[in-house]
């Protein structure tokens, strides 16, 4: 008799069960602990399946018995049980890696800083409209695990943060995509750039000459960390400053995008959302597309058709002639700088929450050409306060949404935006970016 693989998996929320899911179904011995509280809805998952699990505890002596390690995305690797698995030599992967084993479906993969979901969910929506049988999972709906679990499917296109690409080992994309670079959880990474941009490429890492990768070449982080580590996978940048031979780039308004031979054009007013950025996220996602023989004029009706995700520049309603923007996404400079940059009218801004290290002075010029006020709304605003006091005369500040939704409406003209883009986290007020974006929306619909 064979004696099952033992399979111990930290952390029981999306990702931990679907990997229990998936690793019972591979017939693995199963157990799961959470250090903190398990939710309802997954200790019910994991009743039904019959797997063992427990919480507000790691029982050591026997997570250190597993052959294998599952460690989800939250759970750093100073964690000090972590560390004590790396010694006794015992792999600690990610769920991406583990579900990657067991599939045969052609895997898109996409990272970046920003615009991981929106060009995620707009190449899912090509693919779909293709006609292709295709699943999209990572950070967005369901886990990958519990999909490789439960359904059958030729492609997946899969959202992927530094953290999840930090735990992979044999996990490869046919086709990767890294959006952009720009700082952001470097307490993750020892505050150093190069491992966080190193993290971030480790997408690349066991691609070979069969495969594709999209890159940002405007952005300076993505092209100086390539000319050091060159990647195997055929590279295929896009850019909105500079003609390219292979890969996307805008002329005359006009998106071009050559992949092995074939071209692409289509007029970039005709994409469903504005902004340079998205932009740019519509030219990754229509390379992939591209890449994966989809007609052209799919291409072109899906990227005319697709919806944008809500919280991400999401137009809310248009009240006395003034549009209200929730963007409560945008938890960096470098997200709010697009949203700012992508404003073509004079805006009432409402900023502020968890500050993550930001340097606002990069803001400063868009600052100073389009908002004639500023809103905060945190616990500590003195940080915003600072940076634009000098440019922008009406500056106030509420710990309340309603409040600051009220003082934006009695502020803005016809013909002006209010725009709720933090480049803060929320946890100070809101109990996440999906709970301001709400609040924000509901006080709006009350005006
Ligand atoms: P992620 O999943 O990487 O967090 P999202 O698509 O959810 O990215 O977008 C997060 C925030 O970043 C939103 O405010 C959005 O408007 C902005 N954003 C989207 N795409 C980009 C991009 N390519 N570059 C910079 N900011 C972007």
């Amino acid at each position: 008799m064979t004696t099952k693989q033992k399979i111990a998996i930290l952390g029981a929320g999306e990702s931990g069960v679907g990997t229990a899911v998936l690793a019972l179904k591979q017939g693995f011995e199963v157990f799961v602990s959470d250090r903190g509280r398990i939710k309802e809805k997954y200790k019910n998952k994991l009743g039904e399946i019959g797997v063992e699990w427990e919480e507000e505890i790691h029982s050591e002596e026997r997570i250190l018995s597993a052959d294998v390690v599952m460690k989800s995305p939250g759970i750093p690797d100073t964690a000090p049980l972590v560390v004590k698995l790396k010694e006794k030599n015992i792999p600690v992967i990610s769920e991406i890696e583990f579900a990657g084993k067991y599939t045969d479906a052609t895997i898109i993969g996409i990272t970046g800083s920003n615009g991981k979901t929106t060009t995620t969910k707009w190449t899912y929506h090509i693919l779909k409209n293709a006609g292709l049988n295709v699943g999209m999972a990572g950070n967005v709906g369901d886990s990958f695990a519990l999909q490789v679990a439960e359904t059958n499917v030729d492609y997946y296109v899969l959202e992927l943060s530094s953290f999840q690409l930090d735990g992979i080992e044999s996990f490869r994309p046919h086709i990767s995509a890294i959006v952009n670079i720009t700082p952001d959880h470097l307490d993750r990474y020892n505050y150093n750039l190069e491992e966080y941009v190193a993290s971030k490429f480790r997408i690349t890492k066991n691609q070979t000459e069969e495969d594709f990768f999209i890159y940002d070449s405007d952005d300076e982080l993505i092209k100086s960390w390539l000319k050091d580590h060159p990647v195997k996978a055929k590279e295929l940048p896009f850019s909105v400053s500079q003609k390219l031979e292979n890969g996307a780039y805008l002329e005359d308004n006009n998106i071009k995008i050559t992949t092995q031979n074939t071209q692409f054009i289509m007029p970039k007013s005709s994409l469903a959302l504005e902004g340079q950025h998205n932009t740019k996220n519509a030219m990754a996602a229509s390379t992939i597309a591209q890449l994966l023989r989809i007609r052209k004029e799919t291409i072109r009706a899906s990227m005319e058709s697709f919806q944008g995700v809500e919280h991400r520049l999401e137009k809310v309603l248009k009240i006395n002639n003034v549009l209200y923007i929730n963007d409560s996404k945008a938890t960096n400079i470098n997200a709010t700088y697009y949203a700012l940059d992508s404003m073509d009218t004079e805006t009432v801004w409402i900023v502020g929450g968890v500050d993550k290290g930001n340097n606002y002075a990069e803001l400063l010029p868009l600052v100073n050409e389009k908002v004639k006020a500023i809103i905060c709304l945190g616990v500590d605003n003195s940080k915003i306060f600072e940076a634009f006091g000098n440019c922008v005369e009406l500056m106030s500040e509420t710990q309340s949404m309603a409040e600051a939704v009220q003082m934006a409406y009695k502020i803005a003209d016809k013909g002006n935006a209010v725009l709720l883009s933090p480049a803060c986290a929320s946890f100070d007020l809101f109990e996440n970016y999906e709970d301001r974006g709400r609040q924000f929306k509901d006080a709006v619909r009350n005006l």
